[in-house]
């Protein structure tokens, strides 16, 4: 294993390395880097095309393709074909319950508010690791395409994503063997692109207008100091340029009185392909004509603007409440950046224009462009720009211990300092007083392997059922390094605090040692990390409906509680055997068995019992 340098004032790498930037998108995903001029460059690995498509496909013979290849069978094989993970990302299922329908994969329904899981074939994966398939797809054409080994980037996600989705997206660069930097917003990425931003002494409001595939949103940024404030996000999840697709195929079958025969699905789909085509044909032609099995699919730009411009107000209608939510005005915005493939669309662009009164940023590929940022804001990271004066940053994250052993990340590596952020947790064990809090120093996904600098206990907590408490954890690390944790118990206000200097006695070897054992490990580490978050999921819905039966026994017939037993003992197996898809299955069997008891009782005790992380 190659030593690698690590530069102990940002806890980065020191040059010479490549380190790419990544935009992992909904619809498309790619990866940049800085060339040897010194400029960001897109990567286009031998005529594949810039532009990877998030999909994911499972063969029959346990084979996996991503990209173009896996996007054809999304007809032929949906349900072993994996679009828009990015959705799921971080999220529980009770986040996407009402778009659960769009997706034509299983998603996992455990009712809980635990993470979501996918079934295709008989392996059950989380989108940490679906998307972890497709970091390591764009790693291996960056390697291929750059001949040289990539293991650090720089990651771009949503402005809007919570913490929870921030770190999902960490863990997926580590299962493809990434080394990630930093989380970086897609705005901040596209507004670094146009280099804005990169002189220290600008002071700037800006708007960025994202429209991609299947998602719009924007932000506003104050960007002062080098540091760019997300004052505002607006948007809507569930509206981008498929919905113009969607328009002009929905005007074709209206046009050639389809009726029925449109709900073919092959059909629709040649018709959606085609309208996709029109659609980028109308950006800069006023005519588009086709056929599709003989049927004729004509459509003027005037006529595809009057279908679409219903959607396109409704992205200025975002862009007034997020300029609302900032108490901004229009006059107050400087510039506005444009992003995301569908605003290559000419109508998106003037009604943009107009609406903030100003001519856009559109110069750059509004589909690379956030890539494109990403890589400028690794070179920065690398500290390959002498202009740009790095501020201070933590060498190594700070976090605590939860359920397992594992280490939950509050404050990562490389955050600005000062940093402060926070997290909710729970108690696991019904009655639960009191709640042992370790703070710990590091990278891996063990906290026996990291460093512990303090420990506390939060005391007095009101007896409750498990899952019941609130106890917010904040971290408050000020410029001369001091770490303030504080926990609070939001129902009872039982409160404690500590105070530790995290890098006291620590020398630069030592931080050198902990980042180059993390880089080594990562991908076990994610791994273990996996299993244990299945067992502990599955310990708790051991407990949980032995718990059930124990209290509610005259509700449950006695052959139900009988097979109920059988299903615990499996899972019990399960739980010894290290396997996490056979944990995953048995959790899923015992889950959908009990699940009508829930509801014939309307008992929350069930699915309250799972809520939040909690700490033991
Ligand atoms: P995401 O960020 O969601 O991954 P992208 O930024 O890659 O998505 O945008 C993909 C969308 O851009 C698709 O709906 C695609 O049809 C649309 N698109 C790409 N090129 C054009 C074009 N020339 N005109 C209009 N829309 C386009
Ligand atoms: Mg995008």
């Amino acid at each position: 294993m190659a030593k690698v340098s690590i530069n102990i004032a940002t806890g980065s790498v020191q040059k010479e390395e490549i380190i790419v930037g990544i935009d992992l998108g909904t619809t498309n995903s790619l990866v940049a880097f800085i060339n040897p001029e010194g400029q960001p460059q897109v990567i286009n690995d031998t005529g594949k095309g810039v532009l990877v498509p998030s999909v994911v496909h499972f063969q029959s013979d346990g084979g996996l393709i991503v990209g173009n290849e896996a996007k054809e069978f999304l007809i032929s094989d949906p349900q072993n074909t994996i679009f828009s993970v990015k959705r799921l990302l971080g999220r529980s299922f009770k986040d996407i319950q009402e778009h659960s329908n769009l997706f034509s994969y299983k998603i996992i329904d455990d009712d809980s508010e635990s993470l979501v899981k996918i079934k295709a074939g008989d392996k059950y994966f989380t989108p940490i690791e679906l998307s972890g398939m497709i970091l390591k797809e764009l790693k291996e054409r960056a390697e291929h395409a750059l001949k040289t080994l990539v293991n650090r980037a720089v990651i771009t996600v949503p402005a809007y994503f919570n913490d929870s989705q921030r770190q999902a997206t960490r863990d997926a660069g580590k299962l493809a063997g990434l080394d990630v930097l930093r989380i970086v917003n897609e705005p901040t990425a596209a507004s670094l692109a146009y280099g804005i931003g990169l002189d220290p002494e600008e002071e700037k409001i800006i708007a960025v207008y994202d429209l991609g595939g299947g998602t719009f949103d924007v932000s506003i940024l104050k960007i002062q100091n080098g540091i760019f404030e997300v004052l505002s996000t607006n948007g809507d999840t569930f509206l981008g340029g498929d919905d113009f697709d969607r328009a002009i195929v929905n005007y074709w079958i209206e046009q050639n009185q389809l009726g029925d025969r449109a709900k073919d699905s092959s059909l629709n789909q040649a018709l959606r392909l085609k309208a996709e085509e029109a659609k980028k044909a109308l950006t800069t032609q006023n005519i588009f004509n086709g056929f599709v099995d003989n049927i004729p699919c004509a459509i003027t730009k005037q006529k595809f603007e009057e279908l679409i411009l219903s959607r396109v107000e409704q992205t200025i209608t975002c862009c007034k409440n997020a300029l609302k939510d900032a108490s901004l005005n229009i006059t107050d915005i400087q510039e506005v950046v444009m992003v995301g493939g569908s605003t290559r669309t000419p109508l998106v662009k003037q009604m943009v224009a107009a609406f903030f009164e100003k001519e856009v940023h559109d110069q750059i590929n509004p589909d690379e462009v956030v890539a494109l940022g990403a890589a400028i804001q690794s070179d920065i990271l690398a500290g390959n720009r002498k202009d740009i004066l790095l501020l201070d940053v933590t060498p190594l994250s700070l976090g605590i211990e939860t359920m397992g052993g594992l280490m939950d990340v509050i404050i990562p590596r490389n955050a600005k300092v000062p940093a402060k952020a926070g997290r909710q947790y729970t108690t696991s064990i019904d009655g639960q007083i009191n709640m042992k809090i370790s703070v710990f120093q590091g990278e891996r996904d063990l906290v026996s392997e990291n460093r512990k600098l303090a420990e506390f206990d939060l005391k007095g907590i009101p007896a409750m059922p498990a899952g019941f408490p609130k106890v917010d954890i904040n971290f408050r690390l000020n410029a001369d390094g001091i770490l303030t944790v504080e926990a609070v118990e939001l129902r009872s206000g039982v409160k404690q605090e500590v105070e530790v200097k995290p890098t006291y006695g620590l020398t630069d070897e030592q931080v050198e040692k902990m980042l180059i054992d993390s880089i080594e490990n990562a991908k076990d580490d994610v791994s273990r990390r996996m299993l244990i978050e299945a067992r502990t999921e599955g310990e708790q819905m051991v407990y949980t409906v032995e718990h059930f039966l124990e209290k509610n026994s005259e509700q449950v017939s006695e052959q139900e509680t009988e097979d109920t037993q059988k299903l615990i003992g499996n899972l019990k197996s399960a739980l010894g055997s290290g396997d996490k898809d056979l944990i995953h299955k048995s959790i899923d069997e015992l889950n959908e068995f009990t699940r009508p008891f829930a509801e014939r009782l309307m008992n929350t005790a069930i699915s309250s019992a799972m809520k939040g992380k909690a700490i033991e």
